[in-house]
């Protein structure tokens, strides 16, 4: 088997990349990801991944492409459904191009990891893909080490991103975290998902705006949370 794995970052790709070989399948990485910015962070996260390709001896193609205008043009008007219409399309067909026109007859992709990703969606698109270019889709449920790896990471020193990629996860991470700072002030401790689903619930056209959210939030938890 030759495997391609499309790899977001070297947190997400700790794990694959051990219960691969534990399966004596040695991935070659794949780094495609012009949806992470601004440049700042998505430097941080490749070069974080070239080192620890060096590190554990694991072979790294890199497609170098930061794509802030790009991507920002493509998405304007889809903000809400990005991932699906135009982010995990652009970064997975790409992945699937490289590997027809190199010889790889597997692929998957460290997607599949993050316990925070569309993941039926993405097992979905790669089933639709690898029919297409008749390559195997190499499907398996990464997040069931989600805790190893994310422990592995740290404890490897590895650079630990915030948020997903894109500007707007940023913008719905920086918020969720704020609003969970504040409620864990106030003696709640809320879990990620609670804070997501309110996020998700008080966009706007797509858009997050914080005086509807922290309304939102107050309501949800029956007192002033934020002030
Ligand atoms: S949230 Fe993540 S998957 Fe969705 S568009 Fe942004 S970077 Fe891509």
């Amino acid at each position: 088997m030759k495997l391609l794995l499309h790899t977001c970052c070297a947190p997400c790709s700790v794990y694959c990349i051990k219960s691969l070989r534990e399966e004596n399948i040695e991935p070659t990485l794949y780094w495609y990801n012009p949806n992470i910015h601004p440049y700042a962070e998505y430097k941080a996260r490749r070069d974080c991944l070239v080192d620890y390709a060096k590190q554990k001896d694991v072979k790294l193609i890199l497609e170098d492409a930061y794509g802030l205008d790009e991507f920002c043009k493509n998405v304007i008007d889809k903000i809400t459904t990005r991932c699906q219409e135009y982010c995990y399309p652009k970064r997975l067909r790409q992945a699937f191009e490289y590997a027809k026109q190199n010889g790889y007859d597997t692929i998957s992709t460290t997607l599949l990891y993050s316990i925070y990703q569309k993941h039926d969606f993405i097992a979905e698109l790669m089933d639709k893909y690898a029919e297409e270019y008749d390559i195997e889709f190499l499907y398996r449920d990464f997040r069931k080490g989600w805790q190893e790896g994310q422990d592995e990471a740290r404890a490897a020193g590895l650079y630990m991103q915030k948020y997903c990629g894109c500007v707007f996860s940023e913008e719905e991470s920086g918020i969720g975290r704020e609003i969970g700072r504040k409620m864990k002030k106030q003696g709640i401790s809320p879990t990620n998902a609670n804070v997501r689903k309110i996020i998700e619930e008080c966009k706007v056209d797509g858009i997050i705006v914080p005086g509807i959210v922290k309304g939102a939030v107050n309501e949800a938890f029956g007192e002033e949370i934020i002030d």
